[in-house]
């Protein structure tokens, strides 16, 4: 099927050119309040993201994804392999609720707090913009032979970028390892640590190739967030868009005169002058209509207000709208879709709340050893062995743990160590056991008990086990 005319700029992307090469995308430098505002925001984030994996709560980092030894903590509270179903129920809330904003608000989340955007706008491209200047002076020193001052600007820009991209490295590999490890490394001398110095330099270079070459073709073409917009996306998200009728109005868009009355000649306000398509980091021209390419980020609706301004029209006529607003002059309003997804992550957050509160802080299990029946010893007493492990979650050392059985008369002792032992902070204390029942208290081959966990003399948990008898005494 022939693509319509009005949809032809959809079966390219504006930042490769027909040869398929990468078409170099030089964005004017942004201005206006809404930059103003992404700029305090990604301050913030920024403070934060530098600062989480060395900022701790209780004693806990508050934000961890170790995936090597699985421990993640999040906001300060520690997930465990155990806890990995508490883990999951979090992951998709995150989901659900960037999925509800975004059928409301579109790609906002891309603009205003993806750290893509905020590392590439906010960091790396305003360092661009204070060595080489400005879009034009860009362009200017592209095009200019590799003289001193090219050298000399474009090897600032490579060092500093570098330098940025390795501090990067380092607040990303916090996250993974822990800040207070990361701290200790850089103590130590990195050379003693080559097995975390070699993905260091990897992920260096990795940040190195996003921001200073690959750029806003993580957003156009590898994000699969972004790639998520044609199905999340409807008439009523609201979205940065350009008021197509009032743009448009009834004879189109028409350069600017002096003196000329406009809108008795039919003229839409766009005066045509390309400033929204400059200012555009992704390189695409808004006015085509809503396309996947754009992150939300605002700039041209900054733009486009300041030429409003300059003739005297509304600001306005690029903003957040959606096609239904811009259309049918409908205000935003939930849809059923809307509705359906707060339900949902109403109920995951109550389930995930509820379940938080029910989290032991110490995780027990006591197992049959495999392969091992039962031994019936003298004065009918009944053996069986067991494996146990104990999850200490807190900061905190738990000393003078015993474990006692519970259920049952009989007798409970650890192997190879005495029933009185510590469980060290966020560690784990494992081992075998033995446990001694008198048949005649058994109710047949399979008998469940119960074990208490006890710190001194306070019961902090109590777990399960199977305990094998004779079939005969059933
Ligand atoms: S900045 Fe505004 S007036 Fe200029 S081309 Fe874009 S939409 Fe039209
Ligand atoms: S179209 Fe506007 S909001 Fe979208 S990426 Fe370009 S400048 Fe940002």
């Amino acid at each position: 099927m022939e693509t319509p005319e009005n949809e032809i700029f959809r079966d390219s992307i504006s930042t490769i050119t027909e040869e398929g090469k990468r078409a170099w995308v030089y964005p004017k430098k942004p201005s206006g309040r809404y930059y103003d505002k992404r700029k305090l925001v990604s301050y913030g984030l920024l403070a934060f993201l530098l600062a989480s994996p060395f900022l701790k709560i209780g004693g806990n980092q508050f934000l961890m994804f170790n995936v090597l030894e699985r421990r993640f903590n999040i906001f300060g509270f520690p997930f465990w392999p155990q806890d990995f179903h508490l883990f999951v129920i979090s992951m998709i809330i995150g989901v659900v609720f960037i999925t509800l904003f975004t059928v409301a608000f579109g790609r906002i989340f891309c603009g205003w707090i993806c750290p893509q955007t905020i590392f590439m706008e906010m960091v790396f491209r305003r360092i661009e913009y204070w060595i080489e200047g400005d879009r034009n002076k860009q362009r200017k020193l592209a095009r200019q032979k590799w003289d001193a001052e090219k050298i000399r600007k474009k090897g600032l820009k490579l060092l500093i970028f570098l330098i940025i991209s390795f501090l990067i490295a380092n607040v990303f590999l916090a996250y993974l390892i822990g800040g207070d490890r990361l701290l200790e490394y850089i103590a130590e001398g990195p050379f003693s640590h080559m097995g975390t110095l070699i993905p260091l330099v990897i992920f260096t270079a990795v940040f190195y190739f996003v921001f200073a070459w690959f750029r806003e073709q993580v957003c156009v073409i590898a994000c699969p967030y972004g790639r998520l917009q044609g199905v999340l996306l409807d008439t009523k998200s609201v979205v940065v868009a350009y008021d197509y009728k009032r743009g448009e109005g009834t004879n189109g868009r028409k350069k600017f005169r002096k003196n000329e009355d406009r809108q008795a000649l039919g003229h839409g306000d766009c005066i045509d002058c390309l400033q929204c398509v400059h200012v555009c980091p992704t390189g695409i021209d808004i006015r085509n209509g809503t396309q996947l390419e754009c992150v939300n980020c605002t700039a041209c609706i900054d733009e486009c207000d300041h030429i409003m301004e300059n003739i005297n029209l509304p600001k306005g006529l690029i903003r957040y709208a959606s096609e239904e607003n811009i259309k049918n002059n409908v205000k935003f309003r939930l849809t059923a879709r809307m509705k359906g997804y707060i339900a949902v992550l109403t109920i995951l957050i109550g389930i995930l709340t509820g379940m938080l509160f029910l989290r032991n802080e110490v995780e027990a299990n006591v197992l049959r050893l495999p392969g091992q029946l039962y031994e019936h010893k003298e004065d009918n007493i009944i053996s069986n062995v067991f494996t146990y492990k104990l999850v200490n979650k807190t900061t905190g050392d738990i000393e003078d743990v015993t474990l006692k059985l519970m259920s049952h008369k009989g007798t409970l002792k650890l192997v190879a160590t005495s029933n009185d032992f510590t469980v060290p902070k966020q560690g784990i204390a494992e081992g075998t056991l033995f446990i001694e029942i008198n048949n005649s208290a058994l109710t047949g081959d399979r008998n469940k008990i119960k074990i208490g966990v006890f710190a001194g003399d306070k019961l902090i948990e109590t777990c399960t086990a199977n305990f094998l008898g004779p079939r005969s005494y059933k």
